[in-house]
C-alpha cells in the first residue's frame, strides 16, 4: 500500500499507521550545536588572520549538506503508539 496523505509509515517499525486515528505521534527533533563563541579581541592580528584562514580552509573541505548540518538540524520522525511508548522511555538510546 503506497504512503498517501491519511497513511503515514512509522519510521521504526515501518508499520502503516492511519493519519486522524490517534494512531501515531509526530515527534519534531531540534538539534542545534553547541555556539562556539571565540574571544577575538585577545588575540593579536596575526593570530586573527590564522584562525581566519582555518577556519575558511575547514570549511571549504565540507559539503555545504555538512555545514548546515553542523549549526542545526531539524527532523520529524513518526512512530506509532507502540514504537512511540517504547521510544519515550529511552529517548537518548543508550
Ligand atoms: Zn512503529
Amino acid at each position: 500500500m503506497p504512503e498517501d496523505n491519511d497513511t503515514l509509515i512509522c519510521h521504526r517499525c515501518h508499520t502503516l499507521v492511519r493519519v486522524g486515528r490517534g494512531e501515531l505521534y509526530r515527534v519534531r527533533i531540534s538539534a542545534v550545536c553547541d555556539p562556539q563563541v571565540r574571544e577575538l579581541e585577545d588575540m593579536d592580528a596575526v593570530r586573527i588572520a590564522g584562525e581566519i584562514r582555518r577556519l575558511i580552509e575547514q570549511a571549504s573541505a565540507m559539503s555545504e549538506r555538512e555545514l548546515r548540518e553542523q549549526i542545526s538540524t531539524e527532523l520529524e520522525l513518526i512512530l506509532c503508539t507502540p514504537c512511540y511508548r517504547q521510544w519515550i522511555e529511552n529517548p537518548a538510546g543508550a
